[in-house]
């Protein structure tokens, strides 16, 4: 049996991991659940899942969750504030820990339960785009095992050799026969919008994501694909590549969740209904497979699928994205601190569509140059870098 820890459980990727615990209860038990301030969720799934902990970073709503859990003479203990989600990470009764809080607030709680040598299933992408190298050397330190969520990434993961799929982090591309990763998108709601009207593109559009139903951030982040860059990047560190080994490919059917071409010509795939419970249960189990509750997919019913280079004209951000890769850690974390801004902001009707390119591509100038040694530094560099966007909002 394996104790879990579901960090961002109230989330997308939260509730699709309890639905593949709830699917495997002889694998998996809840160890402890962890988000931000909704109450009544946590409260639902706490019912459900009976786990040991259960901790709201924000205090008002881990004192409702726990009147409500009082009434119903419930075990689990519920602590609040943020430092409690790296206690429940790194807890000696954990053995793995669902890294699924969104943005920069997925980094600390993820980075305690890498260095206390827990197992990780990473889908906050945030934490490699914004410590890449630290994160890597934190996990070579603790000897502890990352497996990815995000479903490229463990796409690219499934069409590896397992010598590859062993040593996540520190993988040997060319040894494997290699030549190159496509990491493939959907080109989101607007790939066919005229360049024209994106700045009257609202916050609802923006959020209807043509195949994927994930919270509105990364929503907004894959309309941009803005999410795509950073998928760049979380695979530059992931698969240990340089970034001439990576190219994106627009697939807008999301069949095909990305591939890995071999320099005998073969290319590898991962195919499957567009639904996060197959790379969560594809981690979870690993190397075995279970149930995830998503249905086969049904080849005869395929229109087609079609490929496209992406137009930088029409994504900008992930050209911002790329660039910021090659440039370092420093314009990758101030590019994803002022994204959250940006977005957030766009998503309150506060700036148009444009204008998150225009506030992260002036904050990567302003702070590309800036020193990073350790995670207190990029903590600090995440904070001016939001100043700098909120300014310029
Ligand atoms: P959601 O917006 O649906 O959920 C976010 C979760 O994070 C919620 O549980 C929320 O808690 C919690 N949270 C937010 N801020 C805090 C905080 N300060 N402290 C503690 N918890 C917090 O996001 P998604 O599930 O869509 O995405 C989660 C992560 O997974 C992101 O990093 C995303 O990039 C990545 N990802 C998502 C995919 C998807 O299909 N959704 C695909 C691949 C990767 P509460 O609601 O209680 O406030």
């Amino acid at each position: 049996m394996e104790n879990i820890t579901v960090l961002g459980s109230t989330g997308s990727i939260g509730r699709s991991t309890l639905d593949v615990i709830r699917r495997n209860p002889d694998r998996f038990r809840v160890f402890a659940l962890g988000a931000g301030g909704n109450a009544d969720q946590m409260f639902s799934d706490v019912m459900e899942f009976k786990p040991d902990f259960a901790v709201l970073s924000d205090k008002s709503g881990a004192e409702k969750l726990r009147e409500l859990l009082k009434a119903e003479n419930s075990d689990t203990a519920v602590l609040s504030g943020y430092e409690q989600l790296s206690f429940i990470a790194s807890h000696e009764s954990c053995d793995s820990v669902m890294a699924a809080i969104v943005g920069a607030a997925g980094l600390v709680p993820a980075l305690a339960a890498v260095k206390s040598g827990k197992k990780l299933y990473l889908a906050n992408k945030e934490s490699l785009v914004m410590t890449g190298h630290l994160f890597i050397e934190a996990l070579r330190k603790s000897g502890s095992r990352i497996l990815p969520v995000d479903s490229e990434h463990n796409a690219i993961f499934q069409s590896l050799p397992q010598t590859e799929q062993e040593r996540l982090g520190f993988c040997h591309m060319k040894d494997a026969g290699v030549s190159r990763i496509l990491l493939t998108g959907s080109g989101g709601p607007f790939r066919q919008l005229p360049l024209e009207r994106m700045p009257f593109v609202t916050p609802e559009e923006a959020v209807a994501h043509p195949t994927w139903s994930m919270g509105s951030k990364i929503s907004v982040d894959s309309s941009t694909m803005m999410n795509k860059g950073f998928e760049f990047i979380e695979a530059k560190w992931l698969f240990n590549l340089n970034n001439e080994d990576i190219q994106v490919v627009i697939h807008p059917q999301s069949v095909i969740h990305s591939m890995v071409q071999y320099v005998d010509g073969s290319v590898i795939a991962q195919l499957g209904n567009p639904d996060m419970r197959t790379p969560i249960a594809r981690v979870m189990a690993y190397p075995d497979r279970v149930e995830s509750g998503v249905g086969a997919l049904d080849f005869c019913s395929l229109s087609g699928l079609s490929f496209f280079e992406p137009d930088y004209n029409r994504y900008p951000c992930l050209k911002l994205s790329i660039d910021a890769c090659w440039s370092g850690q420093a314009a990758t974390t101030a590019l994803n601190a002022a994204n959250e801004i940006a977005v957030s902001a766009f998503l309150n009707h506060s700036i148009s569509y444009p204008r998150i390119y225009e506030i992260c591509s002036k904050a990567v100038d302003r702070h590309c140059g800036d020193t990073i040694s350790d995670v207190d530094s990029v903590l600090e560099l995440d904070k001016k870098a939001r100043e700098t966007a909120t300014a310029l909002l």
